[in-house]
């Protein structure tokens, strides 16, 4: 469980970081990945849930890289069968291996709704192509989504994630650079509203081709659903003939091994998947009805094209075997589930006594806590809409994260993002998360947290004159 090689020194870390700067972009390979208030980390090793930087500090991970390890970072079981695999199979790109044909077998045994299953290398591969197949199926032209959820990268999508409260109920781009026909072929609502939803549905059925969904917007932190959302969803694209797309790529096998659609019981017509599948090798997938997934291009003649260089990739199915089959044959959820349950229910106790009014919520291995009064530290009330989250003191939640670090602990400090637990934690980290805790806001509310204010969060709108500009 040692996070790799102590092939570390004091100092290293700014060496390395400034060599990243100058042919890097920022000095990182994603937009996630540069945390305000944190430059130049520099990781050099990771395992179980611990990684070391390349100055040699070592942290206990709850950020996790945004999810995929849920057995623990460099899990032996799946790094072995990554490694086996690539002795004997490079990826040929052409016909299908025996891993793809068994890990797809396994995902349509395990998740509801699948009933066939592509291989993708990432989670916004996924997204795309069940909005496209959508499109082709029902040949019409508008999108659904909701405030608070992320989808990945691409145009369609690429809204409204974390909106400032002035651009909420409107179209806020997290990118430049989209054209504005696309933007406006994606309607915006808000999460856990039904009424919405049957509003929406009455005004513009007949040209929605699908509606995307987190079934727990994790991207905003941990906003549980009611389930008479789900189940309205489910009815208003029945009724109207569009596509129902559960985007599962973080509660897929994280939260269950057949995801939020079998703790829900609302069965969606497409799921994406990706993260916790192969604990961390790129992999993502798109499943779901025979008729709709038949309409890919893997079939000769048909219209929805499909393609990926390393979709399917040997050592990358390996991995994800190798992880579905741990997560079944192992207690990992009871473990996840049971520590999930100890953080939150010791995150009240250590609010109360400071007397922080504030939201604990979270679902199994995931847990985050919103600065916010009214919800009484309780385990039964929980924010459910973004709008909620907008009372969030996002200087206080930044702000005892970055004081989390002296501790040794690492949660991104970044605005509503939530944490995770994985196999590799123990209880004694969750000892230490809690009484760090409670230093780190102590100290964070005695210099007064709100100073963070202004590094609150990476995935707000771009710039409405960037937007534009770049549209043109
Ligand atoms: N969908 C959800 C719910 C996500 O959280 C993410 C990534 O965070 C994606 C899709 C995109 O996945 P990827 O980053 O693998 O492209």
């Amino acid at each position: 469980m040692s996070p790799g090689p102590d092939a570390t020194t004091a100092g290293a870390g700014a060496a390395l970081a400034e060599r990243a700067q100058r042919v890097v972009p920022g000095g990182v390979n994603s937009g996630q990945r540069s945390i305000p208030g944190l430059p130049g980390l520099v990781v050099a090793g990771t395992g179980g849930a611990r990684f070391r930087t390349a100055d040699g500090a070592e942290f206990t991970d709850y950020h996790a890289a945004f999810g995929p390890p849920l057995l623990g970072h460099n899990d032996p079981d799946v790094a072995r069968a990554a490694a086996e695999a690539g002795a004997v199979l490079g990826h040929m790109g052409v016909g299908v291996t025996e891993g793809e044909i068994r890990l797809a077998e396994e995902l349509c045994a395990l998740v509801p709704s699948l009933e066939k299953v592509l291989l993708t290398s990432t989670g916004s591969e996924a997204t795309f192509h069940a909005l496209r197949v959508a499109r082709a199926a029902t040949g019409r032209r508008l999108v659904v989504k909701f405030q608070g959820c992320y989808h990945g990268w691409h145009d369609s999508v690429s809204l409204n994630v974390i909106s400032a409260p002035d651009r909420v109920g409107g179209h806020d781009p997290i990118s430049a650079g989209i054209l504005p026909e696309v933007l406006d072929a994606t309607l915006v609502l808000p999460f856990n509203d039904s009424a919405a939803v049957r509003r929406c549905f009455a005004e513009h059925g007949a040209d929605i081709a699908a509606v995307i969904v987190e079934p727990v917007p994790h991207n905003v932190g941990a906003l549980l659903p009611h389930r008479e959302f789900l189940t309205t969803l489910r009815e208003e694209t029945a009724k109207a003939g569009s596509v129902l797309v559960f985007d599962e790529v973080i509660t897929g096998i994280r939260h269950s091994l057949g995801g939020w659609q079998q703790i829900s019981g609302v069965t969606p017509d497409l799921t994406t998947l990706g993260k916790a599948i192969a604990n961390g090798a790129p992999a993502g997938a798109i499943g779901g009805r025979a008729d709709l997934m038949e309409l890919f291009s893997t079939r000769p003649g048909a219209p929805a094209f499909f393609a990926g260089t390393y979709n399917g990739h040997p050592s990358v199915v390996a991995a994800a075997l190798a992880t579905l089959r741990k997560v079944r044959e192992e207690p990992v959820h009871d473990h996840v589930f049971r520590l999930g349950e100890r953080v939150r229910t010791g995150l009240r106790t250590v609010y109360e006594r400071l007397g922080v009014p504030v939201a604990v919520t979270g679902y199994g291995s995931v847990f985050v806590t919103y600065f916010m009064p009214g919800y009484d530290g309780g385990a039964d009330r929980a924010p459910r809409t973004y709008t909620d989250l907008l009372a969030n003191d996002a200087g206080l939640f930044v702000g005892y994260r970055r004081r989390l670090l002296a501790h040794g602990i690492f949660e991104l400090p970044l605005n509503l993002k939530r944490s995770h637990l994985s196999y590799a934690h123990a209880d004694a980290d969750v000892d230490r998360l809690l009484e760090a805790t409670e230093a780190a806001v102590a100290a964070a509310l005695a210099d007064g947290g709100a100073r963070d204010l202004e590094h609150a969060s990476t995935m707000g709108g771009a710039t409405r004159a960037g937007a534009e500009g770049a549209a043109r």
